[in-house]
């Protein structure tokens, strides 16, 4: 086969080699971080609603406290109004009066701040439930794009399988020493080996060739490399592919 057969040879291998990059690209590196990162998202979601449910707890154990504090002063308030008949004078009597007096007014402030944390806990149980709405729709929303990704995954790979089954028969077909060559460069150039001259530039690093490479590349006598990125070269209205 002559070389300008073999470079078209390559060149088709390329076509097919640069769908496979860009597939496995996808499914080893895109895919992944999109997963990724939409679990962080949901799971950042989900943070938001069990801090809402953590404060609701410390809440109710506040509301709790308050309730005890409060059942211990009306006991103290019921045991200082039954002491208050047996007192003798009315020196001490107006001192226990001043004392039932007292705890009422702390009674009252407990009360109110019972009250207070009932409200609290009420804004919270409300905004609860409506983060859990939120949240279900976005589960739902979640669980449908990582289906979609995990298909794309499924798709890329059955698809990849298919080109690298006919790559290998248009492997087979090309000269051993090119086809080593050509796959080295494929592997240490970012998936792509061969490029066609653009403009009288390098289709991958757009190095200017001067005429004596063009011409070079004309004669199709042997390989010819891009002086800047090292990869084939050939002019795409020679190789028709
Ligand atoms: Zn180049």
């Amino acid at each position: 086969m002559s070389i300008k057969d073999e470079i078209r040879k390559i060149a088709e291998l390329q076509e097919l080699d640069t769908e496979i990059y860009v597939l496995q690209k996808d499914k080893d590196t895109k895919c992944p971080l999109e997963l990724e990162r939409m679990k962080a998202e949901f799971e950042c979601k989900k943070q938001a609603l069990l801090s809402i449910e953590e404060k609701i707890k410390q809440l109710q154990l506040k509301k709790k406290e308050k309730e005890v504090d409060l059942a211990a002063k009306e006991e103290n308030l019921r045991k200082s109004q039954g002491h208050l008949y047996q007192l003798k004078t009315n020196k001490d009597y107006q001192a226990k009066l001043n004392e039932i007096g007292a705890i009422k007014a702390d009674i009252s402030v407990v009360e109110e701040d019972i009250l207070k944390i009932f409200d609290d806990i009420e804004s919270a149980t409300a905004s609860r439930n409506a983060e859990k709405e939120t949240l279900n729709k976005e589960e739902g929303k979640y669980k449908e794009q990582e289906m979609a990704i995990l298909n794309k995954v499924k798709d890329a790979e059955i698809k990849i399988n298919s080109l690298l089954d006919k790559r290998k028969i248009l492997a087979k077909e090309v000269d051993k020493n090119i086809i080593s060559r050509y796959e080295q460069l494929l592997k240490t150039r970012q998936g792509l080996a061969i490029t066609p001259v653009m403009g009288g530039n390098c289709g991958a690093c757009h190095m200017l060739l001067n005429h004596q490479k063009i011409n070079e590349i004309k004669m199709y006598e042997r390989l010819v490399f891009c002086e800047s990125c090292v990869r084939i070269l050939y002019i795409s209205d020679d190789i028709k592919l």
